[in-house]
């Protein structure tokens, strides 16, 4: 779905000035050198969501040369404009916001100083959402800046993470141009989203004859007499109590194949499965599924060619050849070629 609001973190660069002023003010953040850092040991419960202490952190910790830190794991919230970087004034000087900072203050100005879900990939907990934790409360002083976080699995090709700086990477659109939007759902929901998931053609293409089993049932049109032997309000719970231990998807997945596999018997037994039908529509309604039927290119569009080409066969017929040409011409510059035969004309698509 498209989203409500898009906002751009270069647009949003007076929010973050506010945030970090705010947090100056309170104490929460020093400038330095041109930078302005937050600092870690003002917050009593700074690592809260990686739940790691300041004192295993400084483990490893250092400050880096030219960086004019009190503190180790103090992080920057704008950093000094460097030559041929692009930078914006601030009231310490030029430069530009640090990595966190942008979020702090996109989700503040859109969403308010409490968010009730932050989702996001498991390799940003640590440092990008716990300091986003660390901004936003100091900033508000309201506890806590998020009720739920929903931290993601990697997705592997093969071993490793896909990533655009390894280039092993599948775009959704190279996807989804083998394979439907419903088999990249089946195929993501089918692990818990907090487990790393591994895409492979094979798992795709396994995926693709479980949509095609669900359409199948999603096609059935209920003309049975007497009602079937499926407990519907079973397969409600089992769904439900799935779904409210933490999205545990793949088992919610599997109470929906078993209901298809159910309707599917039930009415090859002649028995009227309406009420069934009904549960499965609201439930891969609820998984985002939608189990239209895939577009093959052609029959999407068929009937509208059929109908162009019986126009220009009357045009033609009272010696409209300009515009029965023009059909051609037009039809043609979209990749469909007609061709006149004896028996009528056929067409074929590129
Ligand atoms: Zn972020």
């Amino acid at each position: 779905m498209k989203p409500d609001i898009t906002p751009y973190a270069t647009e949003e660069i007076p929010k973050m000035l506010e945030v970090i002023a705010g947090l100056v003010n309170k104490g929460h953040a020093y400038p330095a050198g041109g930078s302005v850092y937050f600092r870690v040991n003002s917050m009593s419960d700074y690592g809260k969501l990686s739940h790691r202490s300041l004192d295993s952190m400084m483990a490893g910790a250092r400050i880096e040369p030219g960086e004019e830190k009190e503190h180790p794991m103090d992080f920057a919230l704008w950093k000094a404009a460097k030559p041929g970087e692009p930078s914006w004034d601030s009231p310490w000087g030029k430069g530009r916001p640090g990595w966190h900072i942008e979020c702090s203050a996109m989700s503040l100005r859109y969403l308010g100083e409490q968010i009730d879900i932050h989702g996001g990939g498991q390799d940003l907990i640590f440092p990008h959402h716990e300091n986003e934790i660390a901004q936003s409360e100091c900033f508000t002083g309201k506890k806590p800046f998020v009720k739920y976080w929903m931290h993601n699995g990697m997705l592997q090709l093969g071993n490793e993470k896909m990533s655009k700086s390894l280039g092993n990477l599948v775009t959704i659109r190279q996807v989804l141009e083998r394979h439907t939007g419903d088999a990249v759902r089946l195929f993501i929901l089918g692990s818990h989203y907090r487990s790393p998931l591994t895409y492979s053609e094979e798992t795709l293409s396994a995926a693709e004859s479980g949509a095609e089993r669900l359409r199948q049932v999603a096609g059935i049109i209920p003309n049975g007499q007497a009602s079937a032997a499926i407990d519907v309000e079973a397969y409600r719970t089992r769904f439900q109590e799935a779904m409210d231990d933490d999205f545990n998807t793949s088992q919610a997945i599997s109470a929906v194949f078993d209901l298809a596999r159910d309707i599917n018997r039930e009415r090859d037994a002649g028995h009227d499965i309406s009420t069934a039908k009904a549960l499965f529509t609201e439930l891969t309604g609820i998984l985002g599924l939608t189990l239209k039927a895939p577009e093959s290119g052609t029959t999407d569009a068929a009937p509208f060619i059929e109908l162009l080409i019986a126009t220009r066969k009357n045009l033609r017929l009272v010696k409209q050849f300009q515009l029965a040409d023009e059909i051609r011409n037009k039809l043609a510059e979209l990749g469909v070629t007609l061709e006149d035969m004896p028996q009528g004309t056929s067409w074929k698509k590129k």
